[in-house]
């Protein structure tokens, strides 16, 4: 009697310490906004998420603060844009939080392009093409339908790391792509009088926007990407402007305006201001409504009678 009183004691404390961290939340950092968004949304109460970065950034050259990898080292899961978009400061952040649960090839690392489709792959490795993008264009955060595909990634390495919930990440999953589904239909709705419409942006990076909403990115200011432009450049590309009569230019809000607005002025096109993460402005918070400014933005930018 006695010994079975001590084994249910035992089964007792061992059921209870194998709950307690179950109890506790996964802490998620996020390396930027949008991906922050998606797992407050897939892991709801589950999750505890904090992104690095704050969405007024460059993504390219997000500054490394040692507060960064304090909150690394303390994290059970990053979730990062991967094709090396985050090269400036999560590798080095990485190494410094110590942390083999978050290290590339730990279980709490998630690369969220593991199945995006990247566009711009380069067809040979030449550094002097400058170095940005060396895995395809990684820009595909402005895409909503690309980053369904990321969303699914957090779900799985939620689950991965928190197996007991796997059917709350993919319950939530569910409901979140329903929810991305239904703005997408509408976004593509609303965007017909932008079909066709040509772009220029600063930095390579509203490829997959362009083409999500029926627009073309025909060029940009950089003379590639993290490449700074040179006049020559500059007069080529006023010069493609005019001829294929392109209607936007886009400065992105993290690079300078003065060019971007000569640029615009000197080809008749009309300069929108856009971020490029979620968070890049107070009013953009979620991703959802990221997407809808920068939609928004251009709608009414568009110029009458076209
Ligand atoms: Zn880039």
């Amino acid at each position: 009697m006695k010994h079975r009183i001590l084994s249910i004691v035992v089964v007792a404390v061992v059921l209870f310490a194998g709950r307690a961290p179950a109890a506790a939340v996964l802490r998620v950092v996020a390396s930027i906004p949008d991906l922050a968004d998606f797992a407050r949304h897939i892991g709801g109460d589950l999750v505890e998420v904090q992104s690095l970065a704050t969405g007024v950034e460059d993504i390219h050259a997000v500054p490394m603060k040692p507060l960064y990898a304090v909150t690394l080292n303390r994290a059970d899961v990053l979730l990062v844009l991967g094709l090396e978009a985050e090269h400036a400061f999560i590798p080095g952040l990485l190494e410094a939080a110590r942390n083999p649960k978050i290290m590339r090839d730990g279980p709490g690392y998630i690369d969220c392009s593991v199945y995006v489709l990247p566009l711009e792959i380069p067809t040979r490795i030449d550094r002097s093409l400058g170095d940005q993008h060396p895995m395809g264009n990684p820009h595909y955060n402005l895409d909503p339908v690309r980053m369904k595909d990321a969303a699914r990634a957090i779900a799985e390495g939620l689950a991965r790391n928190d197996m007991e919930h796997e059917a709350a990440y993919k319950r939530n999953l569910a409901t979140y792509l329903a929810t991305l589904d239904t703005a997408i239909a509408r976004w593509q709705q609303e965007a017909a009088p932008l079909k066709g419409k040509l772009l220029v942006s600063y930095h390579p990076d509203m490829i997959y926007f362009a083409e999500r909403f029926g627009m073309e990115a025909v060029g940009t200011i950089e003379l590639r990407a993290g490449v700074d432009p040179t006049p020559s450049h500059i007069e080529e590309l006023e010069k493609m402007m005019q001829e294929q009569k392109v209607t936007f230019v886009v400065r992105e809000l993290h690079y300078p305006a003065g060019l971007a607005e000569t640029v615009a002025q000197a080809t008749g096109a009309t300069l929108v201001q856009l971020p490029v993460m979620a968070g890049g402005l107070p009013q953009t918070q979620e991703y959802i409504s990221f997407i809808e400014y920068n939609l928004r933005t251009m709608l009414d930018a568009l110029p009458k009678g076209t």
